[in-house]
């Protein structure tokens, strides 16, 4: 262990990390970074096919976006957004965010990161609700698996059991339904019949809750921190149906899918989804500084102004004039290089016949890929898709290889996943599949 990561391992407390592990082993020091690629302390580089975390899209190199930061931090380094003031970045950004997201969506209240997104949708929500005089409306449903982040909100939203489990599912009124994982749930093999079974277990849920008591139904396009969930075709339109049918707030989580993954600006495009709230973060500023938002459809925007009272939150980084500064610059380099319409026509298809050859690997059940996210499931045997035992972590010894092959691709029990850099390019997307050869053969022999 190096000088700095005994410093770590003595005095740092990771996210999602089990101390005792980290305490003995040490944690990897990632000490540069270059186009798509990272270094540790020894010199050795891996290609990040996570982007960070689902977020740098445009790569650890884009020069732009740091000059963008320099000169804000020089000009204006801090001010808010509260009592009625405001900034030049954050005026130019709403106002571009008005642009780029989808139709109708022409608000944005900013904050600090994905999870305060989503307690501002739990704060808005409600108190568009009870604006329109429906106090009842206050229950918000969604998904098991789903991530919506780590405050106490966010992760009361989502649904992951481990952090439910550690008293983060407390926030009331929140409930959730089976997620639309097709490999995993999905029992004969007719994905599309599943996937409206799955969004009709919405429909039943607001059934059996009583429509005046519901406010808004939230969910990744699609999961990311789940596994890469890919829903069926037919899952998303009737969702869509369900929540025109009754008077239900339809919240979009777009803090992956949003800027570029899904190979449109955001999936509500990709999937045709007609959000009321749409929340983003992660790629807004392709993680060179934090930032979130929340995008407001104008019939909602409507009866928030309507209310003519303060709605009483708000963050001190609300807006930060140099995190909206780079949010610009990388709004506008994705649409001066034209990387949603060369990832469109070559990148994003490249990738998925590329993805795509992982399937045939004896490790693999099923390869499945959207735009710029991609999963592999790890499987025992492949004309059965069974599961390693739980104890083997095969998933856990794949990313480990996968980092000694020069890769950095993420486990989620035994599905692995990647989100590359959009700027990726053919030969860089060969060397990942090359890389992710390499490791599952790896795997395989040492199993
Ligand atoms: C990462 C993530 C969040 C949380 O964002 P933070 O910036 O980590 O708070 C919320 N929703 C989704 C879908 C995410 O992937």
């Amino acid at each position: 262990m190096s000088q700095l990561v005994q410093y770590d391992a003595e005095h740092c407390f990771h996210p999602f990390s089990n101390y005792h592990d980290l305490n003995n082993k040490g944690a990897r020091m990632i000490e540069r970074a270059e186009g798509i690629y990272v270094y540790d302390e020894n010199g050795h580089e891996m290609l990040d096919a996570m982007s960070g975390l689902w977020c740098t899209n445009l790569g650890y190199s884009c020069e732009p976006l740091v000059e963008a930061a320099t000169e804000q931090l020089k000009k204006l380094p801090y001010y808010n957004l509260f009592f009625q003031t405001t900034h030049p970045p954050a005026a130019k950004l709403s106002k571009l965010l008005a642009e780029i997201t989808p139709e109708g969506l022409n608000h944005v209240f900013f904050t600090g990161s994905g999870s305060e997104c989503n307690d501002t949708v739990i704060r808005m929500v409600r108190y568009y609700w009870s604006t329109l005089g429906k106090e009842d409306k206050r229950t918000i449903i969604s998904r098991k698996n789903a991530y919506h982040g780590s405050t106490i909100a966010g992760a009361s939203l989502g649904g992951m059991s481990a952090m439910h489990k550690q008293t983060a599912g407390v926030v009331p009124d929140i409930v959730h339904i089976d997620q639309p994982y097709g490999f995993g749930e999905c029992e004969d093999g007719d994905l599309q019949a599943f996937g409206l079974e799955r969004a009709r277990q919405l429909e039943a849920k607001i059934l059996e809750l009583g429509e005046d008591k519901v406010a808004a139904f939230i969910a990744e396009p699609i999961q990311g921190a789940g596994g890469v969930i890919i829903p069926p075709e037919s899952y998303w339109p009737e969702i869509q149906r369900i929540c025109d049918k009754y008077e239900i707030l339809l919240v979009i989580d777009e803090v992956i899918c949003g800027f570029g993954r899904t190979g449109e600006w955001f999936a509500s495009e990709t999937y045709n989804i007609r959000p009321d709230l749409l929340c983003m973060a992660k790629g807004i500023t392709s993680g060179y500084l934090p930032l979130g938002g929340v995008m407001v459809r104008d019939n909602v925007a409507d009866v928030l102004i309507s209310a003519n009272s303060e709605f009483a939150h708000g963050f001190t980084y609300s807006g930060h004039p140099a995190a909206c500064a780079v949010a610009i610059a990388n709004i506008n380099e994705m649409q001066s290089r034209n990387i949603i319409a060369e990832l469109k026509e070559t990148i994003a298809p490249y990738f998925a016949e590329k993805w795509q050859e992982l399937s045939e690997h004896p490790l693999v059940g099923e390869a499945r890929v959207k735009g710029m996210v991609a999963a592999i499931e790890l499987v025992s045997d492949k004309t059965t898709n069974t599961r390693y035992k739980k104890e083997l972590e095969v998933g856990m010894k794949c990313r480990d290889n996968c980092i000694k092959s020069g890769l950095i691709m993420r486990a989620v029990g035994d599905t692995m996943i990647v989100s590359p850099p959009l700027i990726i390019t053919k030969k860089e997307i060969d060397l990942l599949i090359e890389r992710a050869k390499k490791a599952l053969d790896t795997t395989l022999d040492s199993l």
